[in-house]
């Protein structure tokens, strides 16, 4: 009598067991939506995409949004960043997704949120994350060469919060007017992304494109823009930093002489500077950046993005 009623006992258990599994999924989302601070309802009427739905690490995605006034206003986040949200001149809203260059492959989401205190709609998209395959420079040189002497520490310090805070700064305009173009038409003597590794040790990788370029070759914007920054600096010497608005900028390094001031406007095409190998450079070249929301990304791909 005693053993049969431990059965039952057990079957009982089992049961409840079996019950709570099966609807255990069910109460976990009333969870969130009730934790959720304002209503969030379901995507309706709104879309938005992105013009890939694969990416490599280094590049960059466009985020069309199509939504109608009455959805609010957009504002988008890919991993803890806030992305600017812009018209373009044919009447579309965009935003432009940076991968940055040590995001592992993988997934990854972009979330676009519409609304007001009162209601939030979120939209999210997958974006599959791709190992952009780039190559190592391998080195073996004299470890003096790769740290800079003491006496410039101070100097560069200055400089890279200079140049971090001048990123910061988004100007709300689009300030640029047709597809970004290469400031010099010549070969790419090396390419972004590559790492160098100097005596064994990952020191950084490159962070824009080098084009060929004899010493005095007419230098131009890549698009049109206001002067950020033109100064000499400890790394890529003599330098122009395009801001294009948004978030957006263009980066020209290692000149000889600079052909335009801090905070003038310029045009596409116009002439920023002339190529040289001022600043930490084995050889006459121009360096090209490009830079969203933060993010160095690759140029090259930035352009078949951007038009
Ligand atoms: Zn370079």
């Amino acid at each position: 009598m005693r053993g049969s009623s431990k059965k039952l006992y057990l079957v009982f258990v089992a049961i409840a067991f079996l019950t709570l599994f099966a609807c255990g999924s069910a109460p976990k989302k009333d969870a969130a939506e009730l934790s959720s601070p304002v209503a969030v309802s379901p995507v309706k009427d709104i879309g938005a995409a992105l013009s890939a739905e694969e990416a490599v690490n280094g590049s960059v995605v466009l985020l069309k949004i199509v939504a109608p006034d009455s959805a609010g206003e957009a504002s988008v986040e890919y991993e803890g960043r806030e992305l600017p949200v812009f018209p373009l001149s044919n009447g579309e809203t965009v935003s432009l997704v940076p991968v940055p260059f040590d995001r592992k492959p993988g997934p990854s989401v972009v979330k676009v949120r519409f609304g007001d205190i009162t209601e939030i709609k979120i939209h999210e998209i997958p974006l599959r994350v791709l190992d952009g395959g780039y190559p190592s420079e391998v080195l073996r040189v004299d470890p003096k060469q790769i740290k800079p002497p003491k006496k410039y520490i101070k100097r560069i310090m200055r400089e890279s919060r200079e140049i971090g805070a001048l990123y910061r700064r988004i100007t709300p305009a689009v300030l640029w007017n047709g597809p970004f173009r290469m400031p010099i038409q010549s070969a790419i003597t090396s390419s972004y992304g590559t790492r160098r590794v100097y005596n064994g040790e990952v020191n950084g990788f490159h962070q824009g494109v080098d084009l060929k370029a004899a010493r005095g070759t007419p230098v131009r914007a890549s698009a049109g823009g206001v002067v950020a920054m033109a100064k000499n600096l400890y790394f890529t010497g003599w330098t122009v930093i395009l801001d294009h608005g948004y978030g957006i900028f263009t980066v020209y390094g290692h000149m000889n002489k600079l052909k335009v001031r801090r905070g003038a406007k310029v045009k596409a095409g116009q002439l920023v500077g002339l190529s040289g190998m001022t600043g930490r450079s084995s050889g006459p070249h121009l360096h090209w950046g490009v830079v969203v929301s933060r993010v160095k990304i690759n140029p090259l791909e930035f352009m078949k993005v951007v038009k």
